[in-house]
Parts: structure tokens; C-alpha cells; sequence
């Protein structure tokens, strides 16, 4: 009756990201030693294809030349003659849920409505498992929205796309380059973020037939490829509180096939289900090396054929690269055009995914619905109202772009926000902000600094001039930085309010120049260099030799002036958790450093980086949490100073540019040249820019997202000031757009360039 058998295996790339055909087709070879294996390809690259456990070969055309109903009528034909099915394709797998609504008894993959169960990324099967789904959101949201997602998740993200691939986006630039790759190559524009969860990766694999759990492993990696694919695990009986659940969930589904549970255990011990593929994994084999033969499972459960048993010489398994005889009736092929060795995206999927993907996009009748689980809202960007308000003082016609906008109301409310959440906080720690100034020097923002009451820091003896001219008194600034004595003789003479040493030469000096009267300051202390994450400022501690030098140093200051402490890390790159927890490290430091000196740390400054909606989220709750910390591990902090640059410039600021020309390829309208370029916003680069437009009512509106390109005035490259929106139908040559928070970096770090 083995004789008879006949199964057809799909997916045999087997390139260092592989598909699982191969180990099926291993693991049935042990089941059924002489059962007929047929194995299924869209194209003879995969090398798979030479597999010597395949009886046969079943070539087809690629997918985007294959006639699907035709394919489709092949496969019923060999399904209805006794032939069995599994395939190792997620695409294949849809578009068969598709032709089989009903299923096919010898067809052994998932019904749709088992499909979209277990859908990226909310995987609704999930809630009847003791696990969790890391926080995900569609990046149908705003750039404003995704960034925001980002900082939250301390940018250890992961940008994902409908069916397959997953690429870390660490940065801002990152994010934009990789969300037009595979929203490109897989035809969509719904792809999603997902926070990463640190921890070990372990995979639940099964196999079941009609709703009936065969057989299941548990499998912890245990060496990983570049690309994090399994190289060597162990494979062990499913703990008894997963079984159960699993069993249950498996029959709810009425699943039929293999599938894989990838998740990770955090240090907590929590496990979080990543992906549940319908499918067996390409270490479906390993597996059976340590005596559980789930394809053998499989096809034992539909054909009620006893599979051979298997013996097991160990419960962990490991890969090797080995070299096949290529089949004579598929000689390789010369290397694709035009160069080998070029890494195209499409080349990462020589078995033409990306092509099917698009042909099922295209194709009416069978639209794929990987992504039935995700909202799609129809959102519109949130523009500040103050913004609105500022943007209709301003003339545009006498206007001459590319031009500055300083947004007065924006302005004046956000420093009135801050001073009032500096005093909104019952505690007897004096709670103060220090302007930055290099964030940006202008005058009317470093008036509003000192009518609401904040410090001015300044990096340099020229900045401190500059406060001095805006009006503040030399008691009112913090001097801070690597090289803030350069040019000192530009220093005004005066009593300063802080000075932070970056260094224990640094610190050295300036005591010996408070001795001697040469210096004065209220606070006199240094800044400390951030242990595990990499910075070039501040005074290292991270090896007990170094301690204790500082220890030494400080204990030689005079007594006369009050002792501080500066941390600065901006929470806009690492993170708003990952700042808690550095900031709460840094006070464990400090403590240390003030047992070890015998001196008393009376001011802690908490430096600036933060991105304004962080730090003036309305309930102020970072504030709180900040200062509720403090006395924890510090009891001697009288004051605490906060140092925000960009968290109070960035919104009160604008760039209008005008569009020079619009540019139409093939009749659909694709690019703008403006007359601003990356000169007037260096910054495109690090956050996004909300950019307004106005409609035929004269109402101003956010720029949607849309496969447009706002092209730099420039003969560069590179500049582009925007890659990813949607050009109004409306626009012609002479409109304005207003590139707005532009008021931190891009204004203090612009340049003149093109203009002779
Ligand atoms: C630049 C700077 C700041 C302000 O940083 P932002 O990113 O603009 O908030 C604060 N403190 C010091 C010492 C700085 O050098």
C-alpha cells in the first residue's frame, strides 16, 4: 500500500534562509521509504530541486507566467487520484485556502477560516495560550505616530511585512528606507511595527489533521544564522500546561498541516508568540533526529498509513552545508542579469514570492487576506492648533521662500506649559529648567526663557555671552560641555549658577581656580559618562580604577561650593524606558559616588534630548516620576535642573517652500522640485516633519502619505526633504508647503548652500 503513496512537497529553496521542503521530504523519506515524493517548484534556482529523497521533480513556470486556474485544476486532479499535498509556502498556502474553501482530504494545509485566525500580527488564536503578543501598530499611522512608537519602544522595533520578512529599523531613516523596500515588494502599504522582546527563541511545532493535534516539539535555539534563523537547536515533549491549551486551540481551529509557534521567553519569564506559521518550520527535520517525525505525523493521520517508527540518538540537532550532484534534467543555470552577485531585494526570494504576492494583489478574484486583523482607520494627521492659529498671521504673499516661520503663540504656550509643570510639583526640591541655547540661539526664544523663569545653558563663553545680551544674570546660567572654556576670555565676570566638568583634568583645574578666586560658581560638579550605552562625553566610571580616580578628584574640591551631578542621554534616540533606566542607574552611581567621596550631592541637572511630546506629555508623568526617584537614593538634592533644548524649539518653528515644479511620469504625478532643500532642514533625516498644505478652501492640511517625492532645490543626491507622500491633486508650481517642527536643529544647524 506504501507503494502507492504519493506526496507532493512545495518550497524547496534552500539558500542559508530555507524553506522547509528539503526536511520534509527527509522526514517522509524515514516514514515511508518507499512512498513516491514528488517535490514542487516555481523555479529550478531553488537548489532544493536536486534533493536526492525526491523522487521527482515538479517544475512549474514562476509565478507571475503560471496560469492559476489551470495550476489550480493540476493540483485537484493529482489531490483527487491519492496524491497528498503539503506545501512549505505561506503564499501557496492562501491562495490553496482559497481554491478549497471546503478543504480537500488529502490537501494538508490550513482552511482560510483557520488562516485568519492565527494572522499577523494579532494572531487571535493567541488569547487561549498562556502567551502574550508584543505591542504592535500598523504603520498606517502618521510618521509623527510611528516615531512616537518608536521612542516608546526605546527604537527596538521591528518593521514587518505582510507575509514574510521582518528587518530592525533602529533610526528614523531606517525606518523610511525599509517601509518603501517592502511596502514595494509586497505590494502593500499596511505593513507593521512590532516592539522587540529580548529574550530566548523557542518554537512550538505541530502537526494536525481535522482539528486533531498528532504530535508536537518544543524547540530552543540554540545557534542562530545572520539572520537569526535556526542553525542548531534541541528538540523536547511540549510542557504539560502548553499541551493542553494547544490541543484545545488546534481543535477550535480545525486545523489540518504543520505549523510553527515562534516565540520568545523574556527574563520574566513570559512567553510572547511572535508568529504562528501554517506551516512546518526548515528544522521540521531536526525533529525527527530526536525521534519526533511530525510530516510522518501528518500524512499517518490523513492516509492511515502507519508511518515507520523512528529511534532517536540525541535531542539536539545541529546544520551542516552540503554540496548535491546537480540533476541532469535541470542543469544549472548562468547567473541572473545584469551582474552576478548583485543583491537585489528580489533575488532574497529566488522561488518569485514577491511575484505572487503582487499577481495576488492584482489579481481581482483572489485577493490574499494575510492582513485581515489589522484596522485600518482613515486617520488624518493631528496639527496642533496653535500651529493653525500662528500660520494665519503669516503673509505668504510676501513671503519670499525658502523661508524661516516663527510660530508666536506656539511659542509662548509651550514655555508657559513647561514653567508650569517646573512648578507643578509638591516636593521641597527646587525644580528649575536651563534653556539650551545652542539648540537655538534666537533671540525671542531666549527672551521667553527668562520671562518664564529658567536658567540659560550655555556650551561656550559666547553663548553665555549671547544670554547676558538677552538679559539674564551670570547667576542664571549653567556652563556646560567639553570645550566650554574656549575663548574665555569672551566669559563675562561673575558669580555662574553651575559649572559641569566633562573631565577629571577638567574638574582638576576648575578647583584649583575656585581656590584661587579665579572662578565662582553656586554648583560645581561633572558630568558622568553613561555606562553600557555609548557616549563620548562625560567622566567614565565603569571600572573600579577609574571610580576611584574620580573619588579621589572630587574629594580634593573646596568645600566652599555645592556639589552636582550632570546625566545626559537623549531619551529621543535611546528611549523613553531606556532613559528610565539609565537615569535610575545613574542615581545608584551616585550614591555610590557620594558614599566613597564623603560629599553630599546637592544639585543633579538631567541634561536635555527630549522630544517635546515626551517631556510635556499634558500629565507631566516623566516629571513626577523623575522627582519621586530622586530622594529614593539621593536625600541630599536640593535642586533639579532639566536642560531641554529641543523639547521647547523644535514646535516654534516652521520652513514654507514653494513648489518649483511638478513633475508627472506616465500621467500619474510623482514628484515636486521645491525651492528649500536638506540646507534649511538637516534634520529631515533624525525625526519627521509635519507637512502642511492648503486646500481650495484655504484650510491648511497635513500631507498624507503617498508614493510622492519632494525633491530639494539642490543638485545633490541626497536631497530629498520628503520620500513618502501623496501630492495633492491640487498642487502647481508656485504653492507653499510649510515643513513644520523645524524649530530645534534644523534652524540652529542650517547652511547657506547654492545660492552663490
Ligand atoms: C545640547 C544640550 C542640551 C539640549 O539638548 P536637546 O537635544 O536640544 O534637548 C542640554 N544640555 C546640554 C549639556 C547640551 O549640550
Amino acid at each position: 500500500m506504501t507503494d502507492d503513496l504519493t506526496i507532493y512537497v512545495s518550497g524547496l529553496y534552500s539558500g542559508t534562509n530555507p524553506q522547509p521542503g528539503v526536511g520534509i521530504s527527509r522526514s517522509l523519506r524515514q516514514a515511508y521509504p518507499s512512498a513516491k515524493l514528488v517535490g514542487v517548484e516555481y523555479s529550478n534556482r531553488c537548489s532544493g530541486v536536486h534533493w536526492p529523497d525526491f523522487d521527482e521533480i515538479w517544475l512549474q513556470r514562476p509565478w507571475t507566467e503560471l496560469n492559476l486556474d489551470l495550476h489550480a485544476s493540476s493540483i485537484k486532479e493529482r489531490l483527487d487520484a491519492g496524491g497528498f499535498w503539503i506545501s512549505s509556502i505561506d503564499l501557496e498556502i492562501m491562495w490553496l485556502a482559497e481554491i478549497f474553501p471546503y478543504g480537500h482530504p488529502n490537501l494538508l494545509t490550513p482552511l482560510m477560516g483557520s488562516l485568519t485566525q492565527v494572522g499577523k500580527p494579532a494572531i487571535p488564536a493567541h488569547q487561549r495560550l498562556p502567551v502574550k503578543i508584543p505591542r504592535f501598530v500598523t504603520t498606517d499611522l502618521s510618521d509623527w505616530e510611528l516615531h512616537a512608537f518608536c521612542r516608546e519602544n526605546d527604537w527596538k522595533v521591528w518593521l514587518k511585512g505582510p507575509y514574510y520578512e521582518a528587518v530592525r529599523t533602529p533610526t528614523w531613516s531606517d525606518l523610511e528606507h525599509w517601509r518603501k523596500v517592502l511596502s514595494t515588494a509586497w505590494a502593500t502599504d499596511t505593513l507593521f511595527l512590532q516592539s522587540h522582546v529580548t529574550g530566548y527563541e523557542e518554537s512550538i511545532m505541530l502537526s494536525a489533521y481535522r482539528g486533531n493535534l498528532l504530535d508536537c516539539v518544543y524547540m530552543r535555539k540554540r545557534d542562530l544564522t545572520e539572520l537569526g534563523k535556526t542553525w542548531a537547536g534541541d528538540a523536547l515533549p511540549v510542557a504539560p500546561e502548553l499541551i493542553e491549551p494547544l490541543r484545545a486551540v488546534i481543535r477550535e481551529l480545525n486545523w489540518t498541516g504543520g505549523a510553527e509557534l515562534e516565540m520568545v521567553r523574556d527574563a520574566a519569564d513570559e512567553l510572547w508568540l511572535l508568529e504562528w506559521n501554517p506551516r512546518f518550520p526548515a528544522w521540521v527535520h531536526g525533529s525527527t533526529i530526536a525521534g519526533r517525525n511530525l510530516p510522518g505525523k501528518l500524512v499517518e493521520g490523513a492516509a492511515g498509513i502507519p508511518a515507520a517508527p523512528v529511534g532517536s540518538t540525541s535531542n539536539e540537532f545541529t546544520r551542516v552545508v552540503i554540496e548535491l550532484p546537480v540533476r541532469a534534467e535541470f542543469p544549472l543555470s548562468p547567473l541572473p542579469e545584469p551582474l552576478g552577485g548583485a543583491v537585489g531585494h528580489s533575488m532574497k526570494h529566488p522561488s518569485g514570492l514577491i511575484d505572487f504576492a503582487q499577481k495576488l494583489r492584482d489579481d481581482p478574484h483572489k485577493k490574499a487576506k494575510a492582513n485581515g486583523n489589522l484596522r485600518r482607520p482613515e486617520r488624518f494627521e493631528a496639527i496642533p492648533e496653535s500651529y493653525l492659529s500662528d500660520l494665519q498671521d503669516v503673509k505668504f504673499a510676501e513671503l519670499q521662500t525658502p523661508a524661516g516661520l516663527y510660530f508666536e503663540n506656539t511659542a509662548k504656550q509651550i514655555f508657559s506649559n513647561a514653567a508650569e509643570i517646573g512648578r507643578s510639583h509638591g516636593t521641597h526640591i527646587n525644580t528649575r529648567y536651563a534653556y539650551s541655547i545652542k539648540t537655538n540661539p534666537d533671540e525671542r526664544l531666549l527672551q521667553l526663557a527668562l520671562e518664564s523663569g529658567f536658567l540659560a545653558e550655555a556650551i561656550s563663553p559666547l553663548e553665555v555671552k549671547k544670554a547676558i545680551t538677552a538679559g539674564f544674570r551670570t547667576e542664571q546660567i549653567v556652563l556646560n560641555g567639553p570645550a566650554k572654556w574656549w575663548r574665555r576670555e569672551e566669559l563675562p565676570a561673575g558669580k555662574l549658577h553651575a559649572v559641569f566638568c566633562d573631565s577629571i583634568e577638567e574638574l582638576t583645574r576648575v578647583s584649583t581656580e575656585l581656590e584661587n578666586g579665579e572662578l565662582d560658581s553656586e554648583f560645581v560638579g561633572l558630568r558622568l559618562r553613561t555606562p553600557n550605552i555609548v557616549s563620548r562625553f562625560g567622566i567614565p566610571i565603569d571600572s573600579p580604577e577609574l571610580f576611584e580616580e574620580l573619588v579621589t578628584s572630587i574629594r580634593k574640591m573646596p568645600r566652599s561650593c555645592r556639589f552636582g551631578v550632570h546625566f545626559h542621554m537623549a531619551s529621543s534616540n535611546v528611549g523613553v524606558r531606556q532613559w528610565r533606566h539609565l537615569f535610575k542607574s545613574m542615581l545608584r552611581w551616585c550614591g555610590t559616588l557620594e558614599a566613597l567621596s564623603n560629599r553630599v550631592i546637592e544639585c543633579l541637572d538631567i541634561g536635555g534630548g527630549w522630544f517635546p511630546e515626551d517631556m510635556h506629555h499634558k500629565d507631566a508623568s516623566i516629571y513626577s516620576e523623575i522627582l519621586s526617584a530622586v530622594p529614593e537614593y539621593l536625600s541630599g538634592v536640593s535642586e533639579l535642573i532639566s536642560e531641554p533644548g529641543k523639547a521647547l524649539a523644535q514646535p516654534t518653528m516652521a520652513i514654507a517652500m514653494s513648489i518649483l515644479e511638478v513633475r508627472s511620469y506616465l500621467g500619474k504625478r510623482s514628484e515636486a522640485v521645491m525651492d528649500g532643500s536638506i540646507a534649511e532642514l538637516p534634520m529631515h533625516y533624525f525625526h519627521p516633519h509635519r507637512i502642511l498644505s492648503q486646500d481650495k478652501n484655504g484650510d491648511w492640511k497635513a500631507l498624507k502619505r503617498g508614493s510622492s517625492m519632494l525633491l530639494g532645490r539642490l543638485c545633490m543626491e541626497h536631497d530629498i526633504v520628503a520620500m513618502n507622500v501623496e501630492l495633492p491633486e491640487s498642487a502647481k508650481a508656485g504653492d507653499v508647503f510649510v515643513f513644520c517642527d523645524a524649530g530645534a536643529y534644523d534652524r540652529s544647524m542650517s547652511y547657506v548652500f547654492g545660492c552663490g
